[in-house]
């Protein structure tokens, strides 16, 4: 069996096997898509002392890295279940695949990541990354000077509505219910700057573009049916994350969002299990993040092993 079984191959679980072998433990790591979120990410500028690099680039330099130790990294793999064996079988844990195969292993990190929930609109999948954004942190700076909307009224459209504000020219929130869901306070801050504009009982209903970028949207007033156009340099989508771990409901704590309880040692619910980056509760998502929790998680599955090592 493995001593770690990393399941994810984005910068959690990148992180997490690279320090797993460091410390001469038998690692594995288990990917559906290795690179994970940072596969499809254009420019990045906020991963310290790197200036500026592409997604692609950082996914390649994540597994030469990876590949410098002794893992073994099953790619293009999907865990569709975890189940513990109990005592019996020396408390391993069982990993099973969408392949039929399974893997056992002392301690099992779950670094499986998020994915943004999209519009579902036509015109959002042709502009990803000519305009269509979801990350204000990595994309705002992009758009310095321009108009945008961000659609979503929760707290993280309101945070990237003022946010953005500090950059862009103008900024329109777009919010499907009556009101705003965002916190009070974030919603007085939005208010107070004099270039956020808030249209609620909004639904978008197509992203325009040229053939190469983004160029506005258009959406229906709930309210009186009518259909309005705006002209815009770029659409943040902010209507929430969901993380990747629909498979392990009702197996480890979940937070009511779906996301995996961890400790400071990234430990989960079940002793043994840990988890790292985007799948926890953390409350920022950024790859910069996502490896320091996954090098912590590690950490404590490398502590965990010596304290459980005579059994
Ligand atoms: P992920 O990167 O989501 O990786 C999850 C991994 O788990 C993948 O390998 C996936 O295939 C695998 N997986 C999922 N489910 C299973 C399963 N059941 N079985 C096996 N494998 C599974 N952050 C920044 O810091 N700077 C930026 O500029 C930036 N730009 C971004 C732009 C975009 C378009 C997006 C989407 C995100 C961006 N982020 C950025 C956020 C950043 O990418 C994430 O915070 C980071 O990738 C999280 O890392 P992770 O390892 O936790 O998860």
């Amino acid at each position: 069996p493995f001593e770690v079984l990393v399941v994810g191959g984005g910068p959690a679980g990148a992180a997490a096997a690279i320090y797993a072998a460091r410390k001469g433990l038998r690692t594995g790591i288990v990917a559906d898509k290795f690179g994970g979120q940072v596969a499809e990410t254009v420019g990045i500028e906020n991963f310290i002392s790197v200036q500026a690099t592409q997604g692609p680039k950082l996914v390649a330099n994540l597994e030469a890295h990876v590949r410098d130790y002794e893992v073994d990294i099953m790619d293009n793999q999907r865990a569709m279940s975890l189940a513990s064996l109990g005592q019996t079988s020396q408390g391993l844990f069982e990993l099973e695949l969408a392949s039929g195969a399974k893997l056992r292993s002392r301690t099992v990190l779950l670094a499986t990541g998020a994915r943004w929930r999209e519009m579902n609109v036509p015109g959002e999948q042709e502009y990803r990354g000519k305009g269509v954004a979801y990350c204000p942190h990595c994309d705002g700076p992009l758009f310095k000077g321009k108009r945008v909307a961000v659609i979503g009224g929760g707290n993280s459209g309101i945070e990237a509505a003022i946010d953005l504000a500090n950059l862009v020219e103008h900024v329109t929130v777009l919010e499907f219910d009556a009101r705003l869901r965002a916190d009070e306070v974030l919603q007085r801050k939005a208010q107070s700057m004099g270039n956020i504009k808030i249209i609620t009982q909004a639904q978008t209903t197509e992203v325009t573009g040229d053939g190469t970028r983004v160029n506005g949207l258009n959406y229906t007033d709930r309210q009186t049916g009518a259909s309005h156009h705006l002209a815009l340099a770029g659409i943040f989508v902010q209507i929430g994350l969901v993380p990747n771990a629909e498979w392990l409901k009702g197996t480890l704590e979940l937070t009511p969002r779906g996301e995996i309880l961890v400790d400071a040692r990234g430990q989960t619910s079940i002793p043994g299990v840990f988890a790292a980056g985007d799948v926890t509760d953390s409350p920022f998502k950024q790859i910069i993040i996502a490896m320091g929790s996954g090098a912590t998680a590690s950490l404590g599955a490398f502590d965990y092993l010596i304290r459980h090592s005579d059994e």
